[in-house]
């Protein structure tokens, strides 16, 4: 396999010189503007690159990757550059080109008849959302980052969110792709249907490959009508197991109703009510912790949130949860969902973070939580266990923070424990069955973890696939796989 050659300094400014030729217009090299599409979301990542390419059009990107494979320059495609992982930012050696969608932005098609609609790349999952919205449908798909993060980043990462429950995660959403390919064709698997088993799942593979196969320019999304009622409760619960009965009396009740089952922990709470001025304390007493429900779907002689009640007043008989509050008005809807919403931004403000995307067999989890947040607590004492997620799909952001108001040394000292931090927890989740990544992808932050869980056959047929698609190695190299 050919590697991209590192180009030395005095080939730079020929290759930029060739660029500007060929993509006037469509390109950022200024470092200052550059500057944002070099550092992640997070910052914990920055990166260096030749340009910023903007392209306009499909056959635009066509022509900047084709240009990219003869000049052995690397392509890392970027959407709304709100990736946890790190895969969107280049590498600081080697040459780079940032591939930004932000101008692949049209909504090329709404069809309410067919249940579809086919956006381009650079959309933002709230722009989808308010398109679907419009023609009288629903798009499911629903994360915190939804006004930043664009379609092709969720279908790059497979995104997951809030509705996966019901919906699934965007790989259960998305029927047809269109794709740049690592040498600059275009594969036009734009197709509308439910059912094509005409042979190997090409877009399958390209969702969730995180720009290392090919650039997603479009995608055809799946519609769906929307949620004629919605409800949802905040309940108190003693503990994750009593929120995995409540989950399951949910489930016998509510049926496909259930659309999302959220968990955090008091310290969750704590931290969003210290740093979201609109936030309150939606119940009387304290618990250690609370499941947020929601539930929709239509029946006038039953409405959902009576049926919610119902439940909720089965689970308190039963000792599953100890107080539990309903929304009774769209602004208390979102004022509840906001609760759990707000957690990463609040835990931000409270310093560096560890994080964990974890996912388990649910009745696993409340052993985890238990034995490997004791475990920690023994290991690295002083950091603070900030534990919440989608509890429904059995995928916990199980993270740490430093110490309340920690000092400079201590929060120094807090940093470095990052890679025995997750061995530990990543150790515990493969003893149980789990994965180390359930919905933010590898990038660099999990590729050699995860190389290290997966089986030698495993990791053979993913660099086969990535052989056979990118034989240069240009399409965003070093993310996913090791070089
Ligand atoms: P980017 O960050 O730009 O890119 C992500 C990866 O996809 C990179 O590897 C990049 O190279 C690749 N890529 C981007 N666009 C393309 C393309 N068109 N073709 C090929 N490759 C491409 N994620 C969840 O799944 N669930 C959550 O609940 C969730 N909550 C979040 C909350 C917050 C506050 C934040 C900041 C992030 C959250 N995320 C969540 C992570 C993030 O929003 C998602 O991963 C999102 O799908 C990334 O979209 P993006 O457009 O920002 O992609
Ligand atoms: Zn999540």
């Amino acid at each position: 396999m050919m590697k991209p050659q590192r180009i030395d300094p005095g080939a730079q400014p020929a290759l930029l010189a060739s660029l500007r030729a060929a993509f006037a217009g469509r390109l950022i090299t200024d470092p200052s503007d550059a500057a944002p599409f070099l550092r992640d979301w997070r910052g914990k990542w920055t990166g260096r690159a030749i340009a910023i390419a903007q392209p306009d059009t499909t056959a635009d990107a066509a022509s900047i990757v084709a240009w990219c494979a003869e000049n052995a320059v690397a392509v890392v495609p970027q959407g709304g550059n709100t990736g946890l992982s790190g895969g969107s930012v280049p590498e600081s050696t080697g040459l780079n080109l940032v591939l930004s969608t932000s101008r692949l932005n049209k909504v090329r098609l709404v069809d309410s008849v067919n249940n579809v609609m086919v956006v381009e790349a650079g959309v933002t999952l709230q722009q989808v959302q308010e398109h679907a919205e419009a023609a009288g449908r629903f798009f499911p798909l629903s994360l915190a980052a939804q006004g930043s993060c664009t379609i092709g980043g969720n279908l790059s990462t497979n995104a997951g969110g809030v509705q996966v429950l019901r919906y699934g995660n965007i790989r259960d959403l998305c029927l047809g792709l269109e794709v740049v390919t690592a040498g600059g064709q275009v594969w036009d698997g734009l197709r509308a249907l439910r059912k094509d088993n005409t042979g190997y799942d090409l877009r399958g593979l390209f969702i969730g490959s995180e720009g290392t196969l090919g650039v997603i320019t479009a995608a055809v999304l799946k519609l769906f009508p929307p949620p004629a009622a919605r409800a949802a409760a905040f309940a108190a619960v003693p503990s994750p197991s009593a929120a995995a009965q409540l989950l399951q009396l949910a489930q016998e009740a509510l049926g496909p109703r259930l659309t999302a089952f959220e968990l955090l922990s008091e310290a969750c709470l704590g931290l969003v009510l210290r740093h979201i001025p609109a936030a309150r304390r939606p119940l009387d007493g304290i618990s250690p912790w609370y499941a947020l429900l929601e539930a929709s779907g239509e029946n006038e002689a039953n409405p959902i949130a009576d049926v919610l009640t119902d439940v909720l007043g089965t689970a308190l008989e039963e000792g599953a949860i100890s107080d539990a509050a309903v929304s009774s008005s769209v602004s208390q809807f979102r004022e509840l969902w906001a609760l759990r919403e707000n957690i990463s931004e609040s835990q931000a403000a409270e310093g560096r973070t560890i994080k964990h995307d974890i996912s388990l067999p649910i009745s696993a989890i409340p052993e985890f939580i238990e034995s490997t947040s004791a475990a920690l607590g023994a290991a690295f004492p002083g950091t603070r266990m900030v534990v919440f997620g989608h509890l429904g799909d059995g995928n916990l952001h199980f993270n740490l923070s430093p110490a309340p108001n920690a000092d400079v040394a201590r929060a120094r000292a807090f940093e470095q424990l990052e890679a025995p931090v997750n061995q530990l927890v990543h150790d515990a989740v493969a003893a149980r069955g789990g994965s180390i990544s359930a919905e933010h992808g590898l990038g660099v932050l999990r590729r050699d973890e995860a190389a290290r869980y997966k089986t030698g056959v495993e990791i053979q047929l993913m660099r086969a696939v990535k052989n056979a698609l990118d034989p240069l190695g240009t399409m965003n190299p070093a993310k996913v796989l090791s070089p």
